[in-house]
């Protein structure tokens, strides 16, 4: 199986070669030669593993071992992914990782990924965080050996509990509060991928939401949720639109999904482009639902490119900040704790399933990540979980760092293991 360039098919590169180099040429997204189909009636006999290793096995069976793919899934997978009813509509819940929201699936597998085809040169991992992404990353890489994970966020703009959550690993993990907005944090993310003598010396890296190892692994819970029940409508709130790429692969590989809706708040480029043709990304704007304040999806090609390829139409819809409260409190009195941006993938659920069908969404985060909103909005008070908790009263390990690459470069190249 090989991984091939969407912008140039003809680059083709190894699983190993895509994982460790993120983008293609010309920033293009690689994508696996062929989707392996599978039989649903087969895989609903495994246990959860088991199927998560027939699944994969299929992209990475001549890149890793039967016996270390089963590990890696072990460490990477060790908590559940419940089904959940909310009135005659049903949750998947895919928040039960270690830091509450599902980025620790795909964070996590690219984690296993990458320590498995580590050479013993040095890698460090450069992230920028607006706060979920960071948490997940730090956390998948925490005590990996001869990785190095180095992570930015914008100094006082993220919640503490967001903050630490991930500021108080220590060990591999290096956390820098930049005097910045989370763009300047961005921008030097950038200056150092753009530093080549730098790059070579540490082994940058991003581990961003492109990775396909991080897609790879969220093809599996769209089998779960298909597998336990059959032929739903699935509404996806987005952002990069991966998790919607993840769903619509796994369509392709046989899972029984009926269709996608996909839901977006106000940052709504792709909706509007469905309707007129017209790509034309506004500014972002802020909202309740801040991990989809996206107004230019990364992963839209490969939406695309598989909306295409199997001739399928998708829904899609932005839901307003006033209707995303409004869906909060509709889910609550049906005795379900939401949070904002699985009540925007409610809502557009609400709004675009038709007589007969039956539907599901995403809960990509617990609700106590967005406590502060969601105590105001329902009138409630909400407890922390005890992963939350426990990390509240550690010490915080970030340095303050100015908003300057020449501040950072001599962070970044101080060789400390
Ligand atoms: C990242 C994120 C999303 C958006 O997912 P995409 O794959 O970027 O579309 C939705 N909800 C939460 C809580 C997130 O952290």
């Amino acid at each position: 199986m090989y991984f091939y360039n969407l912008k140039h098919p003809q680059q083709q590169v190894s699983f190993e070669q895509a994982v460790k180099q993120g983008l293609g040429k010309d920033q293009g997204l690689f994508f696996p030669e062929q989707l392996p189909e599978l039989d649903a009636k087969t895989l609903a006999k495994l246990g959860r593993h088991q199927r998560y290793h027939a699944i994969l096995s299929g992209f990475l069976a001549e890149t890793f071992s039967a016996s270390d793919l089963a590990q890696m899934i072990s460490e990477a997978f060790p908590f559940d992914v419940p089904l959940v009813e909310v009135g005659p509509h049903y949750a998947l819940e895919l928040f039960h990782g270690p830091t509450l929201a599902f980025k620790d699936f795909g964070a996590r597998f690219m984690a296993q990924c990458l320590s498995r085809l580590s050479d013993g040169s040095p890698i460090t991992i450069l992230t920028a965080t607006s706060g979920d992404t960071g948490a997940a990353v730090a956390h998948a890489f925490h005590g990996l050996k001869g990785v190095r994970v180095v992570v930015l966020y914008p100094k006082g703009k993220i919640s503490r509990p967001q903050e630490q959550l991930f500021c108080t690993l220590g060990g591999n993990i290096e956390t820098l509060a930049v005097e910045g907005s989370f763009d300047d944090c961005q921008a030097l993310v950038k200056a150092a991928f753009d530093d080549e003598q730098l790059k070579k010396a540490i082994g940058l890296n991003s581990a961003n939401s492109i990775n396909i190892s991080r897609l790879l692994a969220q093809v599996l819970y769209f089998w779960d949720m298909a597998l336990a029940q059959p032929d739903l409508v699935v509404s996806v709130p987005s952002g990069n639109f991966g998790d919607l790429t993840a769903g619509l692969m796994a369509k392709a590989m046989g899972a029984p999904i009926k269709r996608f809706i996909a839901a977006t708040n106000s940052n709504d480029t792709v909706p509007r482009y469905l309707k007129d043709g017209q790509w034309q990304p506004h500014d972002t704007v802020a909202t309740l639902s801040n991990a989809m304040d996206v107004s230019r999806p990364n992963n839209w090609p490969r939406v695309e490119f598989l909306l295409n390829t199997f001739n399928w139409s998708l829904t899609a819809q932005p839901i307003s900040e006033a209707d995303t409260k409004a869906s909060m409190k509709a889910m609550y009195s049906l005795d379900y704790l939401p949070e904002p941006h699985c009540a925007v993938a409610f809502k557009a659920l609400m709004d675009n399933l038709h007589s007969g069908e039956k539907g599901a969404f995403l809960c990509t985060a617990h609700p106590a990540k967005f406590a502060d909103s969601v105590a105001e909005i329902l009138s409630i008070d909400l407890p922390l979980p005890k992963a939350l908790s426990e990390a509240m009263s550690k010490q915080n390990l970030s340095k303050t760092i100015a908003n300057d690459w020449q501040a950072l470069r001599p962070v970044l190249l101080k060789n400390n293991g």
